[in-house]
């Protein structure tokens, strides 16, 4: 491990209140966060404090334009009682590219790991035991100078807060039913898609609302030009298996390169399916279900890890697919992402990052 941070920690831990049988999807926080500052051009003031409110000047950029970048990865306590982070240099890697895109700082990779290591550390208490249940790791970059002009700021908070979580959809009974938005638009060419930046989100709030008025889980998106090709769901990347081939559209700008999506294409290809990444028009899926050969849709990404789709709502078409059976790749890739991340089969990829507690006992049970 590298130079601990600064570390102040509670005096009043919450882990007691915690109903871990229970748990929401951020209905509570960890004990601790990492906390860092910009100004000057130089990052200062790194260190992990007690999770608690932030003081902010009402002028301060992101709250006016929208500055504010963020990431979300997972940590489990696994099978053999060893601690482990999935993947957490390609959270890094992304919130490199989002910071470029927004105009803002970017982290070195060794800060960013060093802060997940040691809210690990520190919280390790926190990381559920019950599989299915993740330590959430929640990196937020945003702008805290004071300014009215339309520009990036010159001044930034870099916050990672951890929380204890359920699956988003907790392995929702009988699948995702899905509206392909034929309105709305999620990201264009040229705009922010592959960023996880908190606009994208809020532009989604209003067509999320009118689909779950209509009886929809989630959103399908379709390209912002014709509303013809298929994008990404809300929080995750969409696969069809149509006739025995694996599809899923192609990274180019629009939607969000997701960890998940890209670990599910790696243990496709090496099992020996065939795998196009590709545009796929919604006529396609819907004509595929017409004459069945629509064998599976599924979404991948950090918070569900993989959710089987039931249906595709296209104006009065609609487009259905399987959700059970020992036959899907969708419960397939659930239950071997799940065995690496914690540690139930081998990780030949070298995708987890370890993180050794021994020797933190007493911090997390400060308090
Ligand atoms: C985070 C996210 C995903 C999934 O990415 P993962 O790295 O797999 O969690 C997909 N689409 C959108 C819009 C997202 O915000």
């Amino acid at each position: 491990m590298e130079t601990p941070f600064k570390t102040t920690l509670t005096n009043n831990s919450r882990l007691a209140d915690i109903d871990f049988n229970n748990l929401g999807f951020g209905d509570d926080f960890c004990d601790h966060m990492f906390s860092m500052e910009y100004a000057g051009g130089k990052w200062h003031t790194h260190q992990i404090m007690p999770y608690q409110p932030i003081t902010l000047a009402p002028g301060c950029l992101t709250l006016h334009y929208g500055q504010t970048v963020f990431e979300g990865l997972k940590a489990f306590r696994g099978v053999d009682g060893r601690f482990r982070v999935f993947r957490p240099d390609m959270n890094a890697k992304r919130l490199h590219e989002s910071c470029l895109r927004l105009c803002m700082p970017t982290i070195d990779d060794d800060v960013f790991m060093n802060a997940i290591e040691q809210l690990v550390q520190v919280d390790h208490a926190w990381v559920p035991e019950e599989r299915g249940q993740a330590f959430y790791i929640r990196p937020l970059l945003f702008a805290t100078e004071p300014h009215l002009n339309v520009r990036a700021a010159t001044e930034y908070r870099f916050l990672m807060m951890t929380a204890p979580v359920c699956e988003y959809f907790s392995r929702q009974v009988g699948g995702v039913k899905l509206k392909a938005e034929d309105k709305y638009t999620r990201a264009a060419p040229g705009g922010m898609g592959y960023a996880k930046t908190a606009g994208n989100y809020a532009a989604s709030l209003r067509p999320g609302k009118e689909s779950m008025d209509d009886g929809f889980d989630q959103i399908l998106w379709l390209d912002g030009h014709e509303h013809k090709f298929v994008e990404e769901v809300g929080q995750m990347n969409i696969f069809f298996k149509i006739a025995g081939k694996v599809l899923t559209p192609p990274l180019k700008g629009t939607i969000l390169p997701g960890v998940t999506r890209n670990s599910v294409l790696a243990l496709l290809k090496d099992k020996g399916v065939d795998v196009e990444e590709r545009p796929i028009h919604i006529e396609e899926v819907l004509n595929a279900s017409d004459n069945h050969t629509l064998e599976e849709v599924f979404g991948a990404g950090t918070a569900a890890v993989i959710a089987p789709v039931k249906s595709i709502t296209y104006g009065d078409r609609i487009a259905n697919a399987k959700v059970e059976g020992d036959d899907l790749f969708s419960g397939w890739l659930y239950k071997t992402i799940l065995d690496i991340q914690t540690g139930a089969s081998e990780d030949t990829y070298g995708w987890n990052m370890t993180v050794d507690v021994s020797g933190t006992e007493s911090k997390s049970l400060a308090g």
